[in-house]
């Protein structure tokens, strides 16, 4: 643990968001795999990029390639997994910049452990519930996890083998078996629109 370290401040959030001209936000992206956190946060970050919103997307698997190499998918690492994500999203929304963060984040007391972060520095914080019966993640399994998963060759997998814990008030809802990229994508874009995060 350090001591004798002291918060240096500068400019307020506020004031930073003046000047930028959009206050940011942390959406957090949950669901199982395959559930189809990565390809909507994609088509979204390119939605609003080509609206000259400043965004970025924080992708599970990227994150471990790098920030998070040094960590696996037992409990622990995953809740420091998270941990450190929501601590760098929160860094991204103070800047003023549209942080999409997707990863499994099955456990609930993690969510809400990001989303208090967000809240007590006064910044949006969005879960965003990518929802899907687990049959049809199973059926898409575009990298053959789940198969793998199945046959015992992964362990500790969300779904099978470990829980998914469901959001209970997610701001939002997005049932990727029954709306397109497009919708959801599209359906995210209204709420920031409403909550007047973006013009
Ligand atoms: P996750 O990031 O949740 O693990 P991915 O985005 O990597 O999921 O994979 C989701 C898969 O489901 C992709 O192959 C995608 O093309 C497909 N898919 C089908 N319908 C949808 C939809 N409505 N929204 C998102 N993905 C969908």
């Amino acid at each position: 643990m350090a001591t004798n370290i002291t918060w240096h401040h500068n400019l307020t959030h506020e004031e930073r968001s003046k000047i930028i001209g959009q206050p940011g936000a942390t959406l957090w992206f949950t669901g199982l795999r395959a559930s189809g956190k990565s390809t909507i946060a994609c088509a979204l970050e390119r939605k609003l990029l080509e609206q000259k919103i400043q965004t970025y997307r924080l992708d599970g698997d990227n994150v471990r390639f790098g920030l998070n190499k040094d960590l696996g998918f037992s409990e622990a690492d995953r809740n420091e997994n998270i941990r450190r994500i929501s601590e760098v999203a929160k860094l991204f929304a103070d800047s003023c910049t549209i942080a999409l963060t997707s990863f499994i984040s099955p456990y609930k007391k993690d969510r809400d452990s990001a989303r208090k972060l967000h809240e007590d520095a006064n910044l949006p914080f969005i879960e965003v519930y990518v929802n899907v019966p687990l049959e049809v993640a199973e059926q898409r399994d575009p990298k053959g996890l789940y198969k793998k998963a199945r046959e015992g060759l992964i362990k500790n997998f969300t779904g099978i083998d470990d829980p998914y814990e469901a959001p209970e008030t997610p701001e939002i809802v997005l049932n990727t078996h029954e709306k397109s990229v497009e919708e959801c994508a599209d359906a995210i874009i209204s709420y920031l629109k409403e909550k007047k995060i973006i013009a």
